[in-house]
């Protein structure tokens, strides 16, 4: 998993195409959700960590329990149907016709 400030600067380095977040329960945030709920996701991430480490949380990719911990960011190219688990809008493709 990674950190807010590590999904930040991810997202901030690819111009914009990396336009989705993967939580660690396998749910997607868009971007807009993501910049809003930063306290949320770093209170989180901070209490992951003192839990099972920094090591392990650099490894682990998939924790059930934990909605607003960063697995990933993702590029979302061209599916028009994928929707933010927390806003329900849509997660617009990077090739948009
Ligand atoms: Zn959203």
């Amino acid at each position: 998993m990674i950190t807010y400030d590590q999904a930040l600067k991810h997202i901030t380095d690819s111009f914009g195409y990396a336009n989705m977040i993967v939580m660690a329960d396998g749910g997607l945030l868009c971007i807009p959700c993501f910049k809003k709920e930063q306290d949320l996701i770093r209170s989180c991430e901070a209490d992951l960590i003192s839990v099972i480490g920094e090591d392990q949380f650099e490894k682990e990719t998939y924790q059930s329990s934990e909605q607003w911990v960063i697995n990933r960011i993702d590029a979302n190219w061209c599916d028009d149907q994928l929707i933010c688990d927390h806003c329900y809008d849509s997660i617009v493709p990077v090739y948009e016709d």
